[in-house]
């Protein structure tokens, strides 16, 4: 049973997590409170929370702007367990869905449309600070106190441990796809990386009726691109022949490589007015000849979430097309251990922490 409503007079929460405390990223037990829960907050007994590459990243202060002690975790699936007086859209025993982001100003014309995630004072579900000076912890924990219009409804016919990544890479890639008009059947996508990010592109792409082709490094993944996943075609990116016997044929690429890599041959593989949509952040500045993008009238862009009611909609055509993540299901004390192989992408596909059961 949890013990979520105990907590200090001023109604804070008592929570427990695992924690990194320093750039070394190790995560060790951590015992914090949470923000009493307010009139608009619901409080989660948290069940599932993946593990996102980003956790990583921060876990370990890459991008400079950790704050320690850290609890990561972005894709966090919970009960709700509390409810404030102004909640509308939860009630106790709902299960809910929170992903990379808990705060906005509410005022700007990104959060007007329900696009907080491009908030210029957007705040990450952990490491960052929230507007009463207070920094957010994430999922690696047994419970979380969230604004109710920055949580989702996950219906409970859903398999709750490899629907939790949807949260983060669920969103991730399916957000540029509808932002560009990338859901009719049909049109060519290319997905580069079968990752965790990846796998999960080309289930809701093949679910939108796209003729699908993976590009991959690895020839090794070949077979489960198409066995598993239902992806129509592979392509091995270091084999010139591939790359050539396909230049023109794609109306979109989505690369989720986080590594360093050219993206050149990508932008030969797209036709007239292509657009290669950018997931992945790798550190060292991209190399790009703009007469290509100039002949082709073609497109380079970004994309980094999704926005509020994007997500549900994400969800809910989750759950109509049985799309979920594969996920590697895992106890907490795993963490150190997962977060090791991660880095070696060592993991099919996403691992899950079973937080409910093992914290
Ligand atoms: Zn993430
Ligand atoms: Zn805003």
């Amino acid at each position: 049973m949890s013990n979520v409503l105990a907590g200090s007079e001023k109604g804070e929460v008592s929570a427990y997590g695992w924690a990194a405390r320093d750039d070394s990223g190790i995560l060790s037990p951590f015992h914090f409170t949470r923000r009493a829960n307010g009139d608009n907050d619901i409080t989660l007994e948290i069940l599932y929370c993946g593990i996102c590459h980003t956790d990583l990243h921060f876990a370990r202060n890459d991008f400079g702007m950790s704050i320690y002690p850290m609890v990561p975790g972005h894709e966090i699936v919970g009960k709700v367990t509390k409810v404030g007086g102004k909640v509308t859209k939860f009630s106790v025993g709902d299960i809910a869905g929170v992903g990379g982001s808990v705060g906005s100003c509410g005022s700007c014309s990104e959060c007007s449309e329900g696009f907080y995630v491009y908030c210029p004072k957007m705040i990450l579900t952990y490491s960052a600070r929230c507007h009463d000076g207070t920094v957010t912890q994430g999922g690696y924990s047994d419970n979380l106190v969230v604004d109710q219009n920055f949580a989702v409804l996950i219906p409970k016919s859903m398999p709750l441990a490899s629907t939790a990544p949807l949260l983060c890479a669920g969103i991730t890639v399916y957000s540029p796809l509808k932002y560009h008009g990338l859901t009719e059947p049909g049109l060519h996508l290319g997905v580069v990386g079968l990752g965790g990010l990846g796998h999960v592109a080309v289930k809701f792409a093949k679910a939108f009726g796209m003729r699908v082709t993976v590009i991959s490094t690895s020839p090794s993944k070949k077979k489960e691109a198409l066995e598993r996943f239902g992806a129509d075609a592979f392509l091995v990116s270091r084999d010139q022949q591939q790359l050539q016997d396909a230049v023109g044929t794609m109306d979109a690429i989505i690369d989720t490589v986080s590594a360093n890599h050219s993206i050149q041959p990508l932008i030969g593989l797209l036709k007239t007015r292509g657009k290669l949509i950018l997931l992945g952040g790798p550190a060292k500045p991209l190399e790009v000849l703009a007469m290509p993008l100039l002949l082709g009238r073609k497109m380079i862009a970004g994309s980094a979430g999704g926005g509020r009611e994007e997500i549900q909609e994400m969800i809910n055509f989750a759950a109509k097309h049985n799309i979920t993540a594969d996920v590697e299901v895992i106890s907490m004390e795993y963490v150190n251990t997962a977060m090791e192989r991660l880095e070696k992408n060592d993991v099919k596909y996403r691992f899950v922490i079973d937080v409910a059961n093992t914290i």
